[in-house]
């Protein structure tokens, strides 16, 4: 039986990866690490189940007596106007998040860790396989992130070549679903919220940028099957992403078009804002056969859309039994 913990589950897509590790039959106990900082107790709500032990603390600085046979690392903000605000904190989680999680790592243990297609920086190749080495400004307004998802790579695999650490590294591309949250920031959960508020969806720049948009659902399939569920050699770095680039502003239109009276505003573009972003899946489709990110975006956005609704429905309900109670 397996003892796992989890650092960031509260998160977007930690919380989607717990949902999927407590289907495991050879769980024992699950442990989540997270503090709560981007990802919401919400998120993992609707879990009833005695395996699972949620601790509310940074990842850096967790302390247990207790020894894990796996760790899946994924404590950090991933929405560029998350970890802009606050740098020091985003290094911190993913290098020190690493730094201390290892030790607590059984000696035959697992490490699992959540890379990602900013490494590639502003690429100069496309699609990007894990072979290129990227563009990446180390001074930069997005180098927190990227900078310290790099060194946190090359932690790993040092490890590995030293000691022989048995590590899994994904390089996730754009990632969107349920469970983003609303101020998230990030574009497509961002056009969905202005959307659905105030009807104005704001593309930075002339919105010509692309990125590859990836549906949580495919992209959680991918981690899952790579970090625990297919018996695999190779430890990564792989990219996990959907491979269909779309331009921002294609998908703004999308948006606006699900959303009468919604329209585009133009803003000026942000710094560094990469042109463009896609993987090469070749390994992925050698590593995870028949994996691929099947969903397409428009399936996607509507999904996306539908739980936002059901989310801001039922947030104003709530509102309004409270301001109903504050009345009598
Ligand atoms: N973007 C935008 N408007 C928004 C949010 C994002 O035009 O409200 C653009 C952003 O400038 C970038 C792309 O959408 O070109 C993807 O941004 P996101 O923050 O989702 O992820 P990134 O790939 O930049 O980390």
């Amino acid at each position: 039986m397996r003892s796992v913990l989890i650092s960031g589950g509260c998160g977007f897509l930690g919380s989607h990866l717990i949902d999927r590790l407590l289907l495991r039959t050879d769980l024992e106990r699950l442990v989540v690490v997270d503090n709560l900082w981007t990802g919401s107790m919400r998120n993992i709500a609707h879990i009833d189940d005695p395996r699972l032990g949620l601790e509310i603390q940074d990842a850096e600085s967790f302390v247990s007596h207790h020894r894990f046979d796996e760790i899946i690392h994924l404590a950090s903000p991933a929405s560029p106007l998350w970890y802009m605000r606050e740098p020091a904190r985003t290094i911190r989680a993913n290098i020190g998040g690493a730094l201390n999680l290892l030790t607590l790592l059984k000696p035959d243990g697992r490490f699992c860790f959540a890379s990602t297609s900013e490494v590639y920086g502003d690429p100069l190749v496309s699609p990007q396989p894990e072979t290129y080495r990227g563009s990446v400004d180390c001074t930069g307004p997005r180098s927190s992130y990227d900078e310290s998802k790099r060194c946190t790579e090359a932690l790993l695999f040092e490890q590995r070549r030293v000691a022989d650490l048995d590590v899994r590294v994904v390089r996730l591309f754009n990632t969107y679903g349920p469970r983003t949250r609303i101020d998230d920031g990030r574009a497509v959960s961002n056009f969905i919220a202005q959307a659905l508020t105030t009807g104005i969806v704001t593309v930075y720049g002339d919105g010509a940028q692309s990125r590859s948009w990836g549906y949580v659902d495919d992209i959680i399939e991918g981690m899952e099957r790579f970090f625990w569920r297919d018996p695999i050699t190779h430890q990564g770095p792989l990219n996990i992403g959907n491979n269909c680039e779309i331009s921002v502003l294609e998908i703004a239109e999308f948006v606006c078009s699900l959303v009468p009276g919604s329209r585009i505003e133009h803003h000026a573009p942000v710094p560094q804002d990469p042109t463009n972003r896609c993987p090469d899946l070749t390994l992925a489709r050698q590593v995870l056969p028949g994996w691929e990110a099947r969903t397409a975006y428009q399936e996607g956005v509507r999904m996306t859309l539908e739980w936002f609704r059901e989310q801001m429905a039922i947030g104003s309900a709530l509102e309004n039994r409270a301001a109903g109670a504050a009345a009598l």
